[in-house]
């Protein structure tokens, strides 16, 4: 199993438009950060979490063949705008992608942003996504691998991340309840939001999740969704420089977009 980090931003990407502060100047192609999002490739086939605004450039960038199943954590834009661009290849399979999700999620994709998707009156073809909302009800196996959806709360909605194997994928969160927590100790690989220096009322900040981190012990941990004010040179240094507040005697890393790991 590999996982491939697509994009590890935040909603407004970096470079952001209209900035022209240190990150968004960079010239390290690690400042570069697309909609957050992760491929999981297993056995030929290819899971996808979250399927954003930028999900265009990242199948193109990644020479993207195939996408077998969908799993949303929420349907905020940087999460789900870019399920229309689903349609090469779900006219290419002849077959309905199966989009994973909660079921209140689901409602709202199809009542509000796709609604023509299941318009029955909008003529089928290769010119819409075929896609097929399924709601999650606790864990289930995908390709051979145990998914188990983990309710979190990003401010005052509760969305969902995933484990699956030994590793989660937490990437909006700014609280985790006691019943996730409790399934995240002994982990592998902990991929945790991490958005910005400064705290903020949606989403942890890099101190916030290094807590985490120190609490939990995974193996490895690495941050995403991720915005402008990071510089990740500085701060992947801060992470072993015991002169730093964000020195940790764990392996954490910034992710950056176009990392795979071997899981
Ligand atoms: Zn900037
Ligand atoms: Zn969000
Ligand atoms: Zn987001």
């Amino acid at each position: 199993m590999t996982l491939t980090f697509l994009g590890t931003g935040t909603s407004h990407g970096v470079p952001m438009i209209a900035c022209s502060c240190p990150t968004c100047t960079s010239t390290d192609p690690r400042d570069v950060r697309t909609n957050a999002s992760v491929l999981i490739s297993v056995g030929g086939k290819n899971i996808l979490i979250d399927c954003g605004r930028d999900f265009h450039q990242q199948a193109v960038k990644h020479r993207l063949d195939r996408v077998d199943h969908v799993l949303l954590t929420h349907t905020h834009f940087d999460h789900v705008a870019g399920i229309d661009d689903l349609r090469v290849f779900t006219s290419r399979r002849r077959e309905s992608i199966p989009v994973f999700g909660r079921q209140d999620h689901l409602a709202y994709l199809r009542a509000y942003i796709y609604h023509y998707l299941f318009d029955p009156k909008v003529q089928k073809g290769g010119g819409i996504a075929d896609i097929d909302l399924v709601a999650l009800n606790g864990r289930f196996l995908l390709e051979g691998v145990l998914i188990e959806p983990l309710p979190v709360y990003h401010g005052s909605m509760e969305i969902l991340g995933y484990k699956f194997g030994n590793c989660a994928y937490l990437s909006d969160v700014s609280k985790i309840p006691n019943a996730t927590l409790q399934k995240l100790y002994g982990l592998d690989v902990l991929i945790l939001g991490a958005l910005r220096h400064t705290k903020h009322p949606t989403h942890f900040n890099i101190s916030q999740a290094l807590a985490v981190v120190s609490e939990l012990e995974p193996k490895r941990s690495y941050f995403t969704h991720i915005c402008h004010d990071v510089l990740h040179e500085q701060v992947e240094k801060d992470f072993s420089d015991p002169d730093s507040p964000y020195c940790s005697s764990l392996e954490v890393h910034l992710a950056y977009d176009g990392l795979k790991l071997a899981l």
